[in-house]
């Protein structure tokens, strides 16, 4: 039983399990709770080599829409947004959760051009969205420099009102209490190292506390997924990148909705607390270390300033980086692998803290089935070499 001061236990792992999930951030955690809630799955252990949610989990900007252009996409994250919809009620907790409506503003003729597209394609797949002239953007958001003067002038936005923020560390607090009363072993500090695998199916899980059992292995160790894979003698598409974020000393509100640029790369909220939370765009060169550089943070701030010259005297308070899993089309991988009883969810690249448990319902559904399941197919490995990609790149999903 769970000590009424804690959260959950901090069981020692046991010799074998049904499932062993590699990696505990929120996908990870998302996954074992959606194992046991929806497929009474519950022998299960999430192997966590740090702590929890130390990982991207705990590091994004959080911010959640499903305004994609590809209808797979759209599927998938809109699948999600619904469960966020309900999900501070379904696991008791307060998520902090806030649906204050996300802009993605266009700077020129191509922006413009992709917003309105998007709009379209959004509606299509039943998305809320909207498309909002240079005055709208005004009236939702008053401290955007509008000025046709300005070097990257504001030429329109769209506008997805249900997206919004939620607050990551209550996210995987709410999800590993749930987990842990199904009976989920959550255990912290245990790196898994290799695995065995004996006629093509993996049986087993070396791990830095020993040798664990498991009948199906399941992946969710973002940035290092392909470091991982690699023990399991499988190639992925994946690059690792830093992705840096900062939040700003504590200020009055006087940002009530978030608004992303690509043009300019910048993405901004304000936490409930007060602090502003931005995201820049990834470092470019690739890395296991949690921490970027500061001309990528000098440029965001530039753009920041550009967009929001009230922010001139605002001192920044604390900057970061996670790793980031980034595939060649921007799109998620999720399904199972070329080794038998090995399934793998990766790939979010900058963008999967809004999937969280939409990834976590569809992963579980896949791993207890042994088959992909619907709103998964598309994202399958074996798109690489079919051809068929979900080319997110150039539209809405570059980044968060
Ligand atoms: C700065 C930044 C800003 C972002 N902003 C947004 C945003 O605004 N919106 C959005 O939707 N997404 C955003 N993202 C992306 C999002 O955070 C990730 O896509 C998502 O968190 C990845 O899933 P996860 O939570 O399971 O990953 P993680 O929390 O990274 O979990 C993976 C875990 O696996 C563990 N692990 C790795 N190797 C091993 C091993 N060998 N053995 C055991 N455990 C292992 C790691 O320690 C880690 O805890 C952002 C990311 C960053 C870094």
């Amino acid at each position: 039983m769970t000590h009424p001061d804690f959260l959950w236990r901090n069981p020692d792992p046991r010799p074998a399990y049904d499932v062993v999930i590699v990696g505990g951030g929120g996908h990870g955690l998302a996954t074992a709770y959606y194992l046991a809630r929806n497929h009474g799955i519950t022998n299960v252990a999430v192997l966590e080599r740090g702590w929890l949610a130390g990982g991207n989990m705990a590091r994004n900007t959080t911010i959640i829409r499903s305004n994609y252009l590809w209808d797979e996409s759209a599927a998938i994250y809109e699948h999600s947004l619904k469960l966020w919809e309900g999900l501070s009620a379904e696991l008791d907790y307060d998520l902090r959760f806030s649906q204050r409506g996300v802009l993605n503003l266009a700077h020129n003729l191509g922006d413009v051009r992709e917003g309105r597209r998007r709009v379209n394609a959004n509606r299509l797949n039943g998305v809320d969205a909207e498309w909002l002239d240079p005055d709208e953007v005004k009236k939702f958001c008053p401290i955007i420099n509008t000025s046709g003067r300005a070097r990257y002038p504001v030429m329109g936005a769209t506008l997805q009102r249900r997206g919004g923020i939620a607050k990551h560390d209550h996210v995987a607090w709410a999800l590993a209490r749930k987990a842990d009363a199904y009976g989920v072993d959550l255990i912290q500090g245990c790196e898994v190292t290799g695995f065995e695998i004996l006629k093509n199916r993996v049986i087993a899980v070396q791990t830095s506390r020993g040798r664990i059992a498991a009948g199906k292995v399941a992946l969710a160790a973002a940035g290092h997924t392909s470091v991982l894979a690699a023990q399991a003698g499988i190639r992925l598409p994946l690059q690792s990148h830093p992705l840096q974020a900062l939040v700003s000393e504590l200020l009055e509100p006087v940002l009530d909705c978030v608004v992303m640029s690509n043009a300019v790369h910048v993405y901004v909220s304000q936490a409930h607390k007060g602090e502003l939370v931005m995201g820049a765009g990834i470092d470019a060169y690739n890395s296991y270390g949690q921490r970027g550089n500061v001309h990528v943070i000098e440029a965001q701030m530039a753009a920041a300033l550009e967009l929001f010259p009230i922010f001139s005297r605002v001192r920044v308070l604390r900057t970061w980086a996670g790793i980031v899993d980034v595939s060649p089309d921007a799109s998620p991988i999720i399904g199972r692998t070329p080794v038998d009883g090995l399934y793998i969810n990766a790939g979010w690249g900058t963008g999967g803290f809004k999937a969280t448990p939409g990834s976590g319902w569809v992963y579980a559904d896949t791993i207890a089935h042994g088959r992909p399941h619907p709103l998964a197919e598309p994202f399958a490995l074996e798109r690489f070499t079919t051809g068929a990609l979900i080319d997110e790149h150039g539209a809405a999903a570059v980044a968060h």
